[in-house]
């Protein structure tokens, strides 16, 4: 796969590789040429001072020097690492309204706020989401294919980034609301949001990747939830059936059904586990808007607005976790964690409603490495 200039604005083909970030093996770090690598250097070495003592998995980080938030309680065993540079889309790809915004705000997004009337898409629009959404299906599954003990999540990042770009596409949680990076990184009790960083994953963890791509207008969204290495059973058994909670609310989407129906198909099948939903985040519209109407509860009771009809297009994404529903934020305002610090997982799929049910439009199409009990969609 053809690597692309670390520095910003450049966007060459790269195979240079910053000899310092070889030693210490952090990954990427690719150049075009000596310029470039000179050019970009007062701002590429600082990475090599943050990654320093981070790269043993076992190495408690705080230990390693790096703790941001030195009075903050964590809920869990989950730490930040340090994080690379912002990466770079090529000028060539074409950008979402908030991609240059400085505050990463989606004016046509802030535009509908508090609308609750769902777009109903044409066939042009339909078929221009086929097509993100199976772009951002292959996205993920690059990545996916690639989770490993050792490998960090900002390799995870990486992949994704490059995926994208490689399909002509704007990766779309990039500078959303300033969200940092390519795609979201959520392991263990982060519920979601986690940011890509240089923790290596580590045996046992459950690491769920969510991609989203925009692309000639259009967004597809979707996530999964992974193994690295030997999973305990209890926490095979979170992941699988979290997949499976996302399977029966799929199988309920046709016009005429409520969106709020969905939460109650989802938590009927979780709580007898005596795993719980997540409330503080939902499923959402999606098309020319990265979220929109419809709100999409995962959990039961709920009292979402609207009515599925075809040319509907949105997102069920069901968080469930091991312990408590309730959730915390870190203090980089976005890695959502339990609030007990237990495991958390998710699945996301985007749908179309078609005439007599739905088509999912982010399906798995070939082999990403799941298990066989993930072998639905
Ligand atoms: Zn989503
Ligand atoms: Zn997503």
């Amino acid at each position: 796969m053809a690597h692309q200039c670390e520095t910003p604005g450049c966007g060459k083909e790269a195979t240079l590789q910053c000899p310092t970030c070889l030693k210490l093996r952090i990954p990427g770090s690719y150049f075009c040429s000596q310029p470039c690598f000179k050019g970009f250097w007062k701002e590429h070495k600082v990475i090599h001072a943050l990654a320093e003592g981070v790269g043993k998995p076992q190495v408690d980080n705080c230990e390693a020097g790096f703790n941001p938030w030195p009075t903050y309680r964590f809920t869990g065993k989950l730490r930040p690492y340090p994080q690379t540079p912002k990466r770079h889309v090529p000028e060539s790809i074409e950008r979402t309204d908030y991609a240059d915004h400085p505050a990463g705000r989606a004016a046509s997004e802030e535009a509908m706020r508090g609308n609750t009337s769902i777009k109903v898409l044409d066939d042009d629009e339909i078929e221009a989401m086929r097509v993100a959404g199976r772009l951002g299906r292959e996205c993920l599954d690059e990545a996916g294919k690639a989770v490993d003990v050792g490998v960090t999540t900002d390799e995870l990042d990486r992949l994704v980034h490059e995926a994208a770009i490689e399909r002509d596409c704007y990766p779309s949680p990039l500078n959303y609301y300033n969200f940092p990076k390519s795609c979201c990184t959520s392991v263990n009790e982060v519920i979601c949001h986690g940011i890509p960083d240089l923790r290596p994953l580590q045996d046992g963890d459950i690491c769920n990747i969510d991609v989203t791509v925009y692309h000639h207008g259009f967004h597809g969204d979707l996530n999964e939830t992974f193994f690295v290495g030997n999973v305990s059973d209890k926490h095979k058994k979170l992941v699988r059936i979290t997949y499976e909670s996302l399977c029966k609310a799929i199988e309920l989407v046709r016009p005429g059904v409520k969106y709020r129906e969905i939460g109650n198909v989802i938590q009927k099948h979780v709580a007898p586990h005596g795993f719980s939903v997540v409330k503080s985040y939902c499923g959402h519209g999606i098309h020319r808007l990265f979220h929109t109407a419809p709100n999409v509860p995962h959990y039961a009771k709920n009292s979402a607005v609207g009515v599925m009809k075809a040319g509907h297009c949105f997102t069920i994404e069901p968080m469930i976790s091991e312990g408590v529903s309730k959730n915390e934020q870190w203090p980089d305002n976005w890695t959502a964690v339990t609030g007990d610090g237990l495991y958390s997982a998710q699945f996301e799929q985007t749908l179309l409603v078609t005439d007599n049910g739905c088509e999912i439009l982010t399906r798995r199409r070939e082999n990403n490495g799941q298990p066989w009990f993930m072998d639905k969609l």
